[in-house]
């Protein structure tokens, strides 16, 4: 539990990112109650450095193993006292030990589920980015903040949304439906037959967010969506049939929570991940982000909602029928979409392949229990090797 005034101590993991960077943005803003402690990244040596000479953090840790002698005689060369750290073992145990109060959880992919573990296990303030942890083991994450009394705050803007409209309600029997906007990304409008050739750099240009390239990617299939559609059935402990998605694509409504009474609340701000880190580092407080405030007239003062188009983008069914389908399937549409969606930057297929690798994969692999992380990475394991070879084959 971080005192209301106490130095916040935050590890950021995925600092060189674009999350990390919004997250050590608003953490700079505030040097009288929180500092960067902790600062992780998976391979850029030289950007975490960098970094590093910023922010002063006591520790510093690069996934990639070899890349250790590398980051130890970079901070000493720039003349820091930062320590250095390499592998997950050290990303673990900085995630539950001392080093950190808060920890920012924005590694991207399956790659970030044992840190983000090792945060709720030890009982941290979660600020959680990495929704393909939730998506991938959400019983298992949920359960395991709650047994060490870790808060998690979502850093995902839908669910941040979300987390405000209901931070006066802890009942979800009063919570009748909630609804995630989707911007509907690059190619919102387009039908199936014009996606067949969209090219990488089409698809990481986002209209709305700037954002890494893999939940860019996710944005332009909905995928995205429907990863948050199951993140949110954790976080907030929701059936499936209670969560809704709409396009809007101004991108300023990001959720909305009807009750019982028939009260609907809605956030609205503009598309600025800083506003959801900075609800995450200061709750209950609010603190200043740097994101300006929203002026609807000066935005047109035009809020369109529409239905999402399931045919041009079948992703987001796809992770409907995983959500149904429970156990292991989840993990396995996680898995399958990260290999597609890293064939498909690497111009190995095309865009429409993306959603035919993890149909196929669902198809091929047999819905287990998902009782615990084994039988889970398992099925991140198999799920990837399908995948694996059915992107080999289209190539
Ligand atoms: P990004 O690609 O910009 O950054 C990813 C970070 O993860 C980098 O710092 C990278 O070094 C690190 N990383 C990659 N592989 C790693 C590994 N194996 N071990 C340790 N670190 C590793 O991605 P991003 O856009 O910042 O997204 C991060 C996470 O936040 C994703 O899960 C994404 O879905 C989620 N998220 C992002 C946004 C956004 O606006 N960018 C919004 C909502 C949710
Ligand atoms: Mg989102």
């Amino acid at each position: 539990m971080i005192q209301p005034d106490s130095l916040q101590r935050v590890a950021v993991f995925g600092a060189t990112g674009s999350i990390g960077a919004s997250a050590l943005d608003v953490i700079a803003r505030h040097p009288d109650t929180m500092r960067a402690s902790v600062l992780a990244a998976g391979s850029k040596v030289g950007e975490l450095v960098e970094l590093c000479r910023a922010h002063r953090p006591e520790h510093a840790v690069i996934a990639d193993e070899g890349r250790f002698a590398a980051l130890r005689d970079g901070l000493r060369d720039a003349g820091l006292q930062t320590q250095a750290h390499a592998g997950c073992e050290a990303l673990d145990s900085l995630a539950a030990g001392d080093a950190c109060d808060s920890v920012v959880a924005a590694i991207v992919g399956a790659a970030g589920l044992s840190s983000t573990l090792a945060a709720a296990r030890g009982g941290k303030r979660l600020l959680l980015a990495n929704k393909e942890s939730l998506v991938l083991a959400g019983e298992l994450l949920m359960r395991a903040a709650r047994g060490a009394g870790a808060t998690i705050v979502p850093i995902d803007s839908e669910h941040n949304a979300l987390f405000q409209c209901m931070a006066a309600c802890d009942d979800p029997a009063a919570v009748s439906r909630i609804t995630l906007t989707a911007s509907g990304g690059p190619f919102r409008g387009h039908g199936r037959a014009e996606l067949a050739d969209v090219a990488p750099a089409q698809a990481i240009a986002h209209p709305k967010w700037s954002m890494g390239p893999k939940i860019s990617v996710d944005s332009a299939t909905l995928m995205n969506k429907g990863l948050e559609v199951i993140e949110a059935h954790h976080l907030f402990g929701l059936p499936a049939e209670r969560i809704r998605v709409l396009v809007h694509p101004q991108s300023l409504v990001h959720a909305i929570v009807d009750f019982v009474d028939g009260s609907s609340l809605a956030q609205l701000g503009l598309p600025d991940m800083r506003t959801a880190l900075a609800v995450g580092l200061g709750w209950p407080r609010r603190i200043a982000s740097g994101v300006a405030a929203l002026d609807l007239l000066a935005q047109g003062a035009k809020l369109e909602f529409e239905a999402p188009d399931l045919d041009a983008f079948p992703c987001l069914a796809l992770a409907w029928r995983a959500l149904a389908a429970g156990g292991t399937a989840p993990a396995a549409l996680n898995a399958a979409n990260e290999e597609a969606v890293s064939a498909f930057l690497q111009g190995r297929i095309g865009f429409l392949s993306i959603p035919d690798t993890v149909a196929a994969t669902l198809d091929a692999m047999p819905v287990q229990h998902a009782d615990s992380l084994d039988a889970l990475l398992a099925a991140d394991t198999q799920a990837r090797s399908v995948a694996r070879s059915r992107i080999g084959r289209a190539h």
